[in-house]
C-alpha cells in the first residue's frame, strides 16, 4: 500500500501533466480518495461551527442588553436590590450602574458618533439624550450638553478622590452614568461627561426625519 501511494506521488512529479490530470492519477489510489473528501469537508464542518458560534453569540448579546426591568414607556422607579441587578446586567454595564465604574476614555463606541436617535440608559431604558444635544468635547467620553427632561437624571455631590464634582444617575433606576461639569456649550455651558456603557442607542425612525426635515 505505501509502495502504490509513493509511486503516485513519483508520478506526479516526474510528470508534467496539467493539474486536472494529476488528480485523476492521485484518485486511481483509495487512500487518496478518502483525503480528497476528508479535505472537502473539513473546511465545510469548520464553516458550519463558525455559523452557530456567531448565531449563539449575537443571541445572547441581545438578551443580555434587555434587562428584566428595561422598558422605554414606563417610568416607574426601579428599586431592585443589588443581587438582582448583578443577575441581570452584564459585567460591564453593572460595574459602572452599580458600581460607579468609568470606562476607560475613548473606548466608546459613542465617543465619535453622530447618529440621529435617542439615548436610552442600557440598565433600564429610561430616555436619558437626544442626539441634538450631543457635541465632541473632546475629553474621551460621550458628551451631551442637556437631559431629555427633567426626570432622566438624578444630581449627586460628589467629592471623591478629592474633588468637587456632581455625579448624574439614572433618574428612573439610579444608575451611575458619569458626571456634569460646567464647561459645556451654549445654550446650558453644561458637559454631561457619560460612559458609553451606560447608553443604550436606537436611531431615528425614517418617519420621523422626515418630519423634522420636510422636503
Ligand atoms: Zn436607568
Amino acid at each position: 500500500m505505501l509502495k502504490q501511494k509513493r509511486k503516485g506521488f513519483c508520478r506526479i512529479h516526474n510528470n508534467p501533466a496539467p493539474p486536472l490530470l494529476r488528480i485523476f492519477v492521485i484518485l486511481k489510489s483509495e487512500e487518496m480518495r478518502h483525503l480528497v473528501w476528508i479535505l472537502i469537508l473539513v473546511p465545510g464542518l469548520t464553516n458550519c461551527s463558525y455559523s452557530q458560534n456567531t448565531v449563539k453569540k449575537n443571541t445572547m448579546t441581545n438578551n443580555e442588553k434587555k434587562p428584566a426591568v428595561y422598558s422605554k414607556t414606563d417610568s416607574s422607579k426601579v428599586e431592585i436590590s443589588d443581587e438582582e441587578w448583578k443577575k441581570m446586567l452584564s459585567p460591564e454595564v453593572y460595574n459602572i450602574a452599580r458600581q460607579k465604574g468609568t470606562e476607560r476614555p475613548w473606548t466608546s463606541k459613542y465617543e465619535k458618533f453622530d447618529e440621529k436617535g435617542t439615548y436610552y440608559c442600557a440598565a433600564c431604558g429610561n430616555p436619558l439624550f437626544v442626539s441634538d444635544t450631543k457635541f465632541e468635547s473632546g475629553c474621551g467620553w460621550p458628551s451631551f450638553y442637556q437631559p431629555i427632561s427633567k426626570t432622566s437624571i438624578i444630581y449627586i455631590p460628589d467629592n471623591s478622590h478629592g474633588m468637587a464634582r456632581t455625579e448624574v444617575e439614572c433618574g428612573r433606576c439610579k444608575a451611575h452614568l458619569g458626571h456634569v461639569f460646567e464647561d459645556g456649550p451654549p445654550p446650558t455651558g453644561l458637559r454631561y461627561c457619560i460612559n458609553g456603557v451606560i447608553l443604550d442607542f436606537e436611531k431615528a425612525k425614517e418617519t420621523e426625519k422626515k418630519y423634522k426635515n420636510p422636503g
